[in-house]
């Protein structure tokens, strides 16, 4: 078995995923005595490829086209299960971000490939290939047995980490060809609508529900989450209310995340909410009733008003 992984670039750089995407790929081609090649789609730079070795990827391709400058779904599913079939590769490893949560099927069916998306463990190879993943929105876990020669696993972000293990890098250019129908939808340009830290991304999470009573009081969450270097996040009502931008929605019918920190305040921690967020490595729960069930999850609580709370970690924050 060989393993390829697939490290998605977002404006040219990698995301910490990516490096946690190489890792387990490295982890699973050392146990099974392999090797692992990246490939890399879309205009990086050398110095940044380079670095992917640092992580163990010994290989990496670079199909850098404009063409593909931007993420193409059918054309990069096209070109991945190419430099999967060049390199003799039957493990195809990728983040199931977004964008892996499209491409991930996609390989699989170009490989007709067994596909596990959601990973949150090494595989368990012993008497054949299982690996635990995550089902119905985050609300329980499966282990799931591929039995096919191919392979393809999406890993869910921050649930492996990022480990170091040092190989040099060598890097070749691939150009396959890519078809004219797998191009019929191009994306000319992302515009980001705000340069503030993305939630998918964040290791740090402040989070706020309807017991804020209304948008003008966003100000104490935000102030926090900038004193953190936190990103913020929301429950669904208070998007559906429009007191912040559907961005934020985390839970089952938003983002899943699964931030080191999760700091949910005023929130109920209704079983919809807690599918999408109870991942989260360390989770803090602000609210003023001891009984919500958020406090069942959470790793540390504190029963109290959050107008009065909030402002006093803020100060504490402050005073260091
Ligand atoms: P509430 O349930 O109103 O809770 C507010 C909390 O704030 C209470 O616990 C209260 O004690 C506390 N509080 C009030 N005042 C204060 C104060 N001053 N200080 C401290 N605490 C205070 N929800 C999601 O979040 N994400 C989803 O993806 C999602 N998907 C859904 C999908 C479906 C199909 C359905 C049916 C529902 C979904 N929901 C989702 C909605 C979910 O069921 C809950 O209704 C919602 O999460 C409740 O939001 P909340 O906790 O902000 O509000």
């Amino acid at each position: 078995m060989s393993v390829l992984v697939y490290v998605e670039q977002a404006d040219g750089k990698f995301k910490k995923s990516v490096f946690e995407a190489v890792s387990y790929a490295k982890a699973i081609a050392d146990n099974q005595n392999t090797s692992l090649t990246a490939v890399s789609i879309g205009n990086v730079a050398e110095a940044d490829l380079k670095e992917l070795g640092k992580y163990g990827a010994a290989k990496v391709l670079n199909v850098a086209t404009d063409q593909l400058k931007n993420f193409v779904n059918q054309a990069y599913a096209a070109v991945i299960a190419e430099a999967a079939t060049k390199e003799s590769a039957n493990l195809i490893i990728l983040s199931n971000s977004f964008s892996g949560k499209g491409l991930a099927p996609r390989i699989a069916v170009k490989l007709k490939a067994g596909l596990v998306d959601g990973a949150v463990e090494m595989p368990n190879f012993d008497g054949g290939f299982s690996v635990k993943k995550t089902a119905f929105s985050g609300k329980a876990f499966a282990v799931t047995t591929l039995t096919s020669e191919n392979k393809v696993i999406a890993l869910n972000p921050n649930a492996f980490g990022v480990k170091e293990n040092a190989v040099d890098a060598t890097i070749e250019n691939f150009n396959p060809e890519v078809k004219a129908t797998d191009l019929t939808a191009i994306v000319k340009e992302i515009v980001r609508a705000t340069n503030k830290i993305s939630l998918p991304d964040a290791e740090l999470v402040v989070s706020a529900g309807r017991g804020l009573k209304g948008p003008e009081n966003w100000g104490m969450i935000e102030e926090l989450a900038e004193l953190l270097g936190a990103a913020t996040a929301c429950s669904k009502p208070v998007s559906d209310a429009d007191w912040r931008p559907h961005s934020e929605h985390v839970g089952q019918t938003g983002i899943a995340i699964s931030p080191n920190l999760y700091i949910a305040i005023g929130i109920s921690g209704a079983i919809q909410h807690l599918a999408g967020v109870s991942s989260s490595k360390v989770i803090v729960v602000i609210n003023k009733d001891p009984e919500a069930p958020f406090f069942k999850v959470a790793d540390y609580g504190i029963v109290g008003d959050a107008f009065e709370v909030v402002p006093k970690i803020i100060a504490a924050l402050k005073a260091h």
